[in-house]
């Protein structure tokens, strides 16, 4: 599609990027670390797993990690991602973190600024991502810590750092109310949150960031006219880039960017909720939450329920549906929880995490067995009612809720004050509706340079290549980071030959 240049003149913004990162989240920051010039390179220590190790000594020694055969470095490596990039990185940064060890990255870096590549991360709200809007001082995150990290920049150190000067400020104020000396292995919402940003200020990123700014469509054109080639003395037609559109979230003024390549770094859409397809879903929409954080706002900030209201309506039980509930029982809110799974159904997440590293999901999975068992008492000072196995029939605008349990068929009616429907979010891929995606809900790409098989220069990172958790999710930043090394290190060897023989070509001419 051709631009329209007059249409070009209407907006405030027109640049063009080499590369241009959709998301201001994990994925992009630790993409705009590694095309920013720092360059990864094993520090020569051993790692547990043998056969990584012989490739390691035998073939990487000191060369760059981005100049390696990333499919032959990661071969045969197994573990919790489905992407052979996240493991192989995942073992160089948190070795033998599933048997529970804390040791030190295998990698060094080293800072090149030359080799850094053009860039620019677009994304709504802070830097963050999803932790620019996870604000709690008390949740804490599934994973340990240091799994939150990006690289080169220690978690441990930095909570360190953070502790004393909340402490030092509390103490200041006289206040010692908010002093929390809270040493968890797993760090509060709020942590991470100033780690991400913290981590932009330090690695010197804040340049190669656009935050506040929405992006709303990624088409093909080609902008540039068609130039005469003396080499081959043809009329050529100049390369197609991507155009990127958006607007300034606050100002609302339009832009538009070109770029060779874009990274959909976009993460999981929260916004858009699975209907559950019941009767009353309309009527019940005005007093439905769908957000961790506006739950939270209701019960800590608005108090808008306390003991005394009618119960809160659970619906799910994944981590977010875990959050809340552990919010309502510190506020003794009274509850109606319900899912369709059973409680010994492997896919519940309660039942994919260690009891000893996560002791309050324990707790809750304890709670949630004993709810069900009619003769036991849970706790004299918080109600909370769980039907497992069970699906909502219909909800009514006063907030009569009807639900059926599905081994018995028999429902009951309850009366609830609010809805906290946390059933996951419908996966749709931004911006290229068309595309098929895989079982894993993630976009179709290569697993070693993470380029999305079916659109020519987009690569896609997170949780659309399948890899939700920050520990993971580096992996494919690297191996996007190394695909782009590779082109440009291609192209710049192209040119000097070109020039050389262009040279060559003049003077026979
Ligand atoms: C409540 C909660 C708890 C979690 N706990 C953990 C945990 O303990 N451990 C863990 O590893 N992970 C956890 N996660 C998963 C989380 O997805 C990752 O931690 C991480 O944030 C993923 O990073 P990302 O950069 O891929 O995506 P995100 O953090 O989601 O960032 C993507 C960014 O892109 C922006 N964006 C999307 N579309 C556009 C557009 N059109 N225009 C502009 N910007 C756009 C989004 O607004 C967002 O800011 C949790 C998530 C939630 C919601």
């Amino acid at each position: 599609m051709a631009v329209n240049t007059t249409d070009i003149r209407c907006f405030d913004r027109y640049e063009r990027k080499d590369v241009v990162i959709i998301g201001n989240g994990p994925s992009a920051i630790a993409l705009s670390y590694l095309l920013s010039g720092h360059i990864p390179y094993w520090n020569g220590c051993p790692v547990s797993n043998d056969y990584l190790n012989m490739k390691l000594e035998k073939h990487v020694k000191d060369n760059s990690l981005f100049e390696q055969d990333l499919e032959f470095l990661s071969d045969g490596l197994e573990g919790r991602s489905r992407n052979p990039v996240s493991l192989l990185i995942d073992n160089l940064i948190h070795p033998d973190a599933d048997l529970g060890a804390n040791l030190q990255s295998k990698i060094k870096w080293r800072h090149d600024p030359l080799s850094a590549i053009d860039h620019i991360c677009i994304g709504r709200g802070g830097i963050g991502g999803v932790w620019n809007r996870l604000t709690s001082k008390q949740l804490h995150t599934v994973s340990m810590a240091t799994w939150m990290e990006l690289p080169n920049y220690s978690m441990s150190i930095f909570r360190q750092k953070y502790r004393a000067c909340r402490l030092r400020q509390a103490t200041n104020n006289e206040n010692t109310s908010i002093i929390n000396d809270d040493t968890s292995l797993r760090a509060t919402y709020d942590e991470i949150r100033s780690y991400y940003i913290n981590y932009v200020k330090k690695h010197r990123l804040i340049n190669y960031f656009r935050n506040g700014h929405e992006v709303v469509s990624i088409e093909r054109v080609c902008i540039d006219a068609p130039f005469y080639d003396d080499l081959t003395q043809e009329i050529c037609t100049p390369e197609a880039l991507w155009e990127i559109r958006g607007y300034d979230e606050q100002t609302k003024i339009p832009f538009i960017m070109h770029a060779k390549y874009v990274v959909l770094a976009t993460g999981i859409p929260q916004q858009i909720t699975k209907p559950l397809g019941i009767i009353g879903e309309q009527a019940s929409h005005s007093f439905t939450y769908t957000c961790l954080t506006d739950i939270e706002d209701i019960i800590v900030n608005k108090k808008r329920l306390t003991k005394n209201s009618k119960p809160l309506l659970i619906i799910g039980c994944g981590l977010t549906a875990i959050d809340v509930l552990l919010l309502c029982q510190q506020y003794l809110i009274p509850v109606v929880h319900v899912f369709r799974r059973a409680i010994d159904d492997h896919e519940l997440v309660l039942n994919q995490l260690s009891a000893t590293v996560f002791p309050e999901y324990e707790y809750i999975k304890e709670l949630i067995k004993q709810s069900t068992t009619p003769t036991t008492s849970t706790s004299v000072e918080w109600s909370y009612q769980c039907c497992i196995q069970s699906e909502i029939i219909s909800i009514t605008e006063d907030g009569t809720v009807h639900i059926r349990n599905l081994r018995t068929q028999i429902t009951t009616e309850y009366e609830i004050s609010l809805i906290a429907k946390l059933t996951g979010a419908e996966s749709q891929i931004p911006f290229f509706r068309s595309l098929t995606t895989n079982k894993n809900n993630g976009l179709n790409i290569n697993p070693y340079t993470y380029e999305c098989t079916d659109l020519e220069n987009i690569y896609a990172l997170g949780a659309l290549a399948g890899d939700k958790l920050v520990r993971f999710l580096q992996g494919g930043a690297f191996a996007c980071a190394a695909n782009l090394f590779k082109k440009y290190r291609q192209i710049s060897t192209d040119n000097k030959l070109s020039s050389v023989v262009t040279s060559r070509t003049r003077i026979v001419v």
